[in-house]
């Protein structure tokens, strides 16, 4: 039975959130993948992680990262650098523009919140290279909030598990963001969202062969009880 089925059966619908999330979090407690950004809640290097890690292997962030954050503790210490000094820590990462982005989001924090990042969506997305994605993983990573973080890994496997077609602008879509909302009130949101960021990386990995035989969920899945026939345009 897949999502359009039991979207008005609220009952079936809030069973099937239930299991997920109990399978997920069950499959991260055993899987989780350990970064240096994983083991602390300090919104500034959570931040500092999201920015290196757009478009960019956490293989290949994990040691600058880690001197970044020794070197630059917090978001006064990045004002301190100047913009130039920044941008050479990160030039080997690519993508100059992001630490354009994050000096100009260091003078802003400084400036207008003592360097302290603000605890308000809003107010976060008002910074430069703040959108929605950045914004979530710090309220949820940082602050354990039920905060759904939408990414298109995470967007597959909610969409392939509930049956619903999967498109560029799925991240965007209220449908899934209600689905990820539901799942994250079932409670702990930071263990279960980097639970289902690993599983999407390892389990049900994009293409037309995620591992369905060993996965935890195939007795709900609405793509595994389809095998493969939904579009994933
Ligand atoms: S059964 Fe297959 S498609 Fe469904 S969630 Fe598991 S890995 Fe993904």
């Amino acid at each position: 039975m897949c999502y359009e089925q039991y979207i008005h059966d609220e009952k079936t619908y809030r069973n099937i959130v239930r299991r997920v999330w109990t399978e997920i979090l069950e499959w991260g407690r055993k899987n989780m993948r350990i970064y240096p950004w994983r083991s602390t809640q300090d919104a500034y290097k959570l931040i500092i992680a999201e920015i290196m890690l757009h478009r960019t292997k956490a293989d290949q962030v994990k040691d600058l990262y880690e001197l970044f954050i020794k070197k630059y503790p917090d978001f006064k210490s990045i004002v301190k650098a100047g913009p130039e000094n920044i941008k050479s820590e990160l030039h080997s990462l690519g993508l100059p523009w992001r630490s354009d982005l994050l000096y100009r989001m260091a003078e802003e924090v400084v400036k207008k919140y003592d360097g302290t990042l603000p605890l308000n969506r809003m107010k976060l997305m008002e910074l430069p290279g703040v959108g929605h994605y950045i914004a979530s993983a710090v309220l949820c990573f940082g602050y354990n909030l039920p905060e759904p973080v939408l990414d298109t890994n995470t967007v597959r496997v909610i969409g392939r598990v509930f049956g619903i077609k999967i498109t560029d602008s799925s991240r965007r879509s209220k449908k899934f963001e209600k689905i990820v909302s539901d799942l994250v009130t079932c409670g702990e949101p930071r263990s279960f969202s980097l639970s289902l960021i690993d599983f999407a990386a390892m389990i049900c990995i994009p293409g037309n062969n995620p591992e369905c035989e060993i996965c935890p969920l195939r007795g709900i899945c609405c793509f595994y009880g389809k095998r493969g026939d939904m579009n994933e345009g």
